[in-house]
């Protein structure tokens, strides 16, 4: 009897409502994205509504980061994705690893995430480990202040003749920062065209090796043959450790439906992927600027809570550079001093990770 009269009294509080609601539809509006039911469109709607809200401090939003099947998850098991720029070679164009800058991206450009691409040869760390290691070190201090995820990237093409120099980096950056959620570990951007197996796997264990000794947990991700596109080859002999995923890199006037092809069918066998690099351009970092293909990989991505970083924060006469030459080693860029490709990729990051309103 108890329950009969509950039930009847809740159809008339409902059968009111409905009646209130359908008098105004901005109400009508408000009471459907407050339903929680899992099985409506309304919720459904609200899901991606709720995946672009304004993230201020992504550390102390998604956490201590692990992958889960062939996703990325936060600290609350939620597939994450995170969006970002990389910087250029640090060798050339190191000006820009300034905390203003960082600073700028998170707050303007809206990232989550940002890359340190630590250059190897070409007058490099081999040459110069000070000088570069305390650009790195510089980006790694702000993305930290911010509470932005940052990739520590081993930049290089032959990283396998310089595996002692690699540990030895990867090591170091393990002891000091393996406790902050906020590092990814890229132990090599882009193999050329050696065996998965009997070279890159090798290498990326041996410096996985050195960076576990310190720290357990943080994510590593790791490149693979062909300037990282062929992410089929670890799909098929992956690397022992739970925290791992593989780089998937591509140029959107180069690389088209075959590339994500591929990758899906690397997701299918159940490894996690991440776009630690990635332009609006041909693969040269030059040449056109491709929309719609642009837009293709972003909805791809989306779909697949695939992170992905921009090729790259330069001012470099090419393209993919977001910025143009002279650009502020401060940041604070007005729009003048912005590329077509960094407006592209800007509108693309703002969309997703919306400004506070003021
Ligand atoms: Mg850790």
């Amino acid at each position: 009897m108890t329950m009969n009269r509950l039930k009847i009294v809740l159809f008339l509080l409902l059968f009111t409502c409905s009646i209130g609601c359908h008098s105004n539809d901005d109400e009508e509006t408000t009471i459907q994205t407050e339903q929680k039911n899992p099985d409506s469109e309304e919720e459904q709607s609200d899901t991606i509504e709720n995946e672009f809200e304004t993230v201020q401090n992504a550390v102390e939003e998604y956490g201590q980061l692990r992958v889960a099947g062939n996703k990325i998850v936060d600290q609350n098991g939620d597939p994450v994705t995170l969006r970002g720029m990389s910087f250029f070679w640090s060798q050339w164009i190191g000006k820009y690893y300034t905390p203003e800058v960082v600073e700028w991206l998170k707050d303007d450009w809206r990232c989550t995430v940002v890359r340190a691409a630590l250059a190897v040869d070409h007058d490099g760390y081999l040459d110069h480990p000070e000088r570069e290691r305390e650009k790195i070190i510089a980006v790694i201090d702000a993305a930290i202040e911010q509470g932005l995820y940052i990739i520590v990237d081993w930049h290089d093409h032959e990283a396998e003749n310089q595996l002692e120099e690699a540990k030895a980096f990867f090591g170091e950056i393990a002891k000091l920062y393996g406790d902050y959620p906020n590092i990814i570990y890229e132990t090599y951007n882009e193999p050329l065209d050696v065996s998965w197996n009997q070279v890159l796997k090798p290498y990326h264990e041996a410096i996985i090796d050195t960076i576990r000794a310190f720290d357990p947990d943080n994510l590593i991700i790791c490149g693979n043959r062909n300037w990282s596109q062929q992410v089929d080859e670890p799909a098929a002999n992956p690397i022992d450790d739970e925290n791992v995923a593989y780089t998937l890199h591509y140029y959107a006037s180069t690389h088209k439906k075959w590339l994500r092809d591929r990758a899906d069918q690397a997701l299918s066998k159940g490894i996690a992927i991440m776009v630690t690099e990635y332009g609006t351009t041909e693969a040269t970092g030059d040449g056109f600027i491709d929309v719609e293909s642009s837009n293709e990989w972003w909805e791809w991505m989306e779909e697949n809570h695939i992170s992905y970083l921009n090729w790259s924060i330069a001012d470099k006469n090419e393209n993919s550079a977001a910025l143009k030459p002279g650009a502020s080693i401060k940041g604070g860029w007005p729009q003048d001093m912005v590329t077509e490709s960094g407006h592209l990729v800007r509108e693309q990051l703002r969309s997703k990770n919306p400004p506070p309103e003021e």
